[in-house]
């Protein structure tokens, strides 16, 4: 179920198997560009923005292809990272993570950092895992305790907007 703060924000996954109270959520993305939400972003994306930069070399990529996979996925950590700083500022919404809470387990959107690199949210615990294995996107930093403390700065720097609202 998820964890209403007394901010009003939260905490929803992406994860299309993850479900609350019998219901799955859409699969929603923001966009990036215009911090909109879509179903199907790649759609939109090649409609809306084709002129970007990204989307170009997004679409220039063979059709499922893993590197497609890869650079829609990273694109929409993106697009749900500038809404999920949003969110916070204001207070309120939908804080979109991609792998869902462990099941029981009362957890806010403080709980998550964002990957500096594929800007993935992740619970603080999973953080070393992520970067050891998981992330999409490798090797911008050399250590994981200087991704960890850029991963804390980009908190810092949100939750220092949300104090000034
Ligand atoms: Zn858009
Ligand atoms: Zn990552």
């Amino acid at each position: 179920m998820p964890k209403q703060s007394q901010h009003g924000i939260v905490l929803v996954t992406t994860d299309p198997t993850y479900k609350a109270e019998g219901k799955a959520f859409k699969k929603t993305s923001w966009c990036l560009f215009c911090n909109e939400e879509f179903i199907k972003l790649p759609r939109h994306l090649q409609t809306a923005h084709k002129q970007e930069a990204e989307v170009e070399a997004l679409m220039k990529l063979p059709k499922r292809s893993k590197e497609k996979d890869h650079a829609l996925a990273l694109l929409k950590n993106r697009g749900n990272y500038h809404h999920n700083m949003e969110v916070v500022k204001k207070g309120s919404g939908l804080f979109m993570v991609t792998r869902r809470p462990p099941p029981g387990q009362q957890i806010s959107h403080d709980d998550y950092v964002p990957c500096p690199q594929c800007f993935e949210f992740l619970q603080k615990q999973m953080f070393k895992r992520h970067v050891k294995e998981g992330c999409q996107k490798k090797k911008e930093f050399n250590s994981t305790r200087k991704l960890r403390q850029e991963a804390e700065s980009m908190m810092l720097e949100y939750r220092g907007i949300s104090q000034e609202m």
